[in-house]
């Protein structure tokens, strides 16, 4: 599942392979960050949403109900996920197709966030985001990299921002992305997607005891990658 390794990592930054957890809520900045970051680092940049995504996707495409929990967990013994990644691009793929460009509708977006706080899901994908993790050299981004998948990540992050921020941000990248749709609308989403991560039983958005907070309202993606560069720097 890790091919990408000989590929991606370069210099001797690769000695120290560490792995650097990111969390926080959506439209934060992660995923531009942690990519940033981990092409900085030359490590690979693990963005365990695409991997709710992909099973948001196939709950959908098997026409069960995401809030059906026990549907979503029959669904689970005929899947198989992939993440291969190709130059630091990764695509995912359910079942052997590649779904990587399906993941990001406002229908897959709301659906991940309902099957994510069912427990045999998260279960179900907790070794496989160890296993891309294992050998460390990685960026990982989520809700719950710092506090469960990866609770001894050598360093970790969490990103907040101001909500209005966090809408426009998500608001642009979808508009830029081809969806139509009110700012009222995104920001709308945003809140209930917020309020079901921080308030499920199985693995809520908080913070690891031990992240170093960054509120990325008034700061551009490049000052936050520079002011986690700082803090890894130390560890490399
Ligand atoms: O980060 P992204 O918006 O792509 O994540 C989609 C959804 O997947 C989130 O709203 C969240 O419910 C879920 N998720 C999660 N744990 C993670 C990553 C994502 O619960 N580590």
């Amino acid at each position: 599942m890790r091919d990408h390794h000989a590929e991606s990592i370069a210099g001797d930054k690769q000695a120290s392979r560490l792995i650097v957890a990111i969390d926080g809520p959506a439209g934060v900045g992660k995923s531009t960050v942690a990519r940033l970051l981990a092409s900085r680092l030359g490590y690979l940049y693990l963005d365990t949403g695409a991997l709710y995504r992909a099973m948001a996707w196939a709950v959908i495409e098997s026409g069960r109900d995401p809030a059906d929990t026990d549907a979503v967990a029959a669904l689970l013994p005929t899947l198989s996920l992939q993440m291969q990644f190709h130059q630091g691009v990764a695509a995912v793929l359910v079942s052997g197709r590649d779904v990587s460009s399906e993941l990001r509708t406002p229908a897959v977006s709301a659906a991940a966030s309902v099957v994510s706080a069912i427990p045999a899901i998260r279960t179900w994908l907790l070794p496989v985001q160890r296993q891309i993790g294992e050998g460390g050299a990685v960026v990982a981004e989520g809700r719950d990299m710092g506090t469960k998948v990866f609770p001894s990540a050598d360093v970790k992050f969490f990103l907040e921002a101001d909500p209005n921020v966090r809408a426009q941000r998500r608001h642009r990248e979808l508009v830029a992305a081809g969806h139509s749709g009110a700012l009222e609308e995104t920001s709308a989403d945003l809140t209930s997607r917020d309020t079901r991560d921080r308030s499920r039983s199985i693995a809520p958005l908080v913070p690891a005891q031990d992240a170093r907070h960054i509120d990325t309202s008034n700061l551009s993606a490049t000052d936050v990658v520079d002011q986690m560069m700082a803090v890894i720097a130390a560890k490399l």
